[in-house]
């Protein structure tokens, strides 16, 4: 098992609340001795300079999807909304921790049992085991923020736990500066670990704007076309990283997919095209701040995204630093 995904992945971190990931991270880079800043939001941001070359900005967000406490009922039953996207078939039976560990069941209301089809999350509710509601006090209150408990496990090259999203990214930005430092760059370069991606991208936008970069390129995960009865997408686990060419919140600027595409072809590491009807990534914030900056995606193939038990293939989280580090490097 790779400690660093697992701790990264394993470490409690809903939008705005992104502290404890950002410490994992500069407890790790630490030894590069790269300038690093926080701006107000809190994104944190490395620098490797290079004046006078075309300034480039990395972007993979720290933040995590949840659940927030909306009610406390009488019998200490507690009701929620979503932090980001949530499916609620996919919260259905699963465990949410908070902040000080207390951890609960989201379940659904019995009479709702038969009609499974229209589940919305206001008809599920979080059970901590409180006996009432001055009980459940004890341990949570109103506006209290809660994600997903799902351990990381790895079978083979699939490692499967939550919150892959988008750990895996900030994996893959990591080591990719971890071989680049010190070496000749083609760009001044900037690696963001953002904040607030799963509201709104919210914090690539500010970032971006702090950097005014010249091209960037989001690192996030995909959505998966290749389980039973999928719905048609050209996405499977274990064919390489994503290049996107468009979500549902931008085209992917073509000069920089085809700097990606080039940049595979030349070191020969296998890739997929990405076309996803759903969902965008920080790359949507960054492309439209100032004057425009030319932007792109590198994704990581990942199955059941926003659940307790996303899915990746180790060998494409491999391609994606790959990939990257051929960008990089001269
Ligand atoms: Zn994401």
């Amino acid at each position: 098992m790779n400690e660093l995904i697992r701790t990264l992945t394993q470490t409690w971190g809903p939008t705005s609340y992104e502290e404890g990931i950002r410490g994992v991270i500069t407890r790790e880079l630490d030894s590069l001795h790269v300038d690093c800043r926080v701006d107000a939001l809190g994104n944190l941001i490395y620098c490797i300079r290079a004046p006078g070359k075309p300034k480039l900005l990395l972007s993979a967000h720290m933040d995590q999807i949840g659940i927030i406490v909306t009610h406390v009922d009488k019998d200490g039953f507690l009701r929620f909304g979503a932090v980001g996207g949530l499916d609620p078939y996919k919260v259905l039976g699963h465990r949410f921790v908070f902040a000080n560990s207390t951890v609960g069941v989201a379940a659904v209301e019995s009479k709702e049992h038969k009609t499974l089809e229209h589940l919305t999350l206001d008809k599920l509710f979080l059970d901590i085991g409180a006996a009432s509601k001055d009980d459940a006090l004890l341990h949570v209150a109103v506006g209290d923020f809660a994600v997903y408990a799902g351990d990381c496990v790895q079978v083979g090259n699939r490692v499967t736990s939550a919150a892959l999203d988008d750990r895996i990214g900030c994996y893959v930005l990591m080591e990719a500066l971890r071989a680049v430092v010190g070496k000749d760059l083609n760009y001044e370069t900037y690696a963001m670990f953002s904040v607030q991606e799963e509201i709104g991208i919210r914090g690539a936008k500010v970032g971006a704007w702090g950097v005014q970069p010249d091209l960037a390129i989001a690192l996030d995960v995909t959505a998966w076309g290749d389980t039973p009865e999928s719905y048609v997408l050209d996405i499977a686990l274990g064919k390489g990283p994503a290049i996107k060419v468009k979500d549902a919140g931008m085209v992917a600027t073509p000069v920089v997919r085809d700097l990606l595409i080039e940049a595979a072809k030349t070191h020969g590491i296998p890739f997929q095209l990405e076309v996803l009807q759903g969902g965008t990534t920080d790359a949507a914030a960054i492309q439209t701040i100032a004057n425009g900056v030319p932007t792109g995606v590198i994704s990581i193939p990942d199955r059941y995204v926003h659940s307790a038990s996303e899915m990746v293939d180790l060998g494409d989280v491999e391609g994606c630093i790959k990939l990257l580090v051929a960008v990089l490097l001269k």
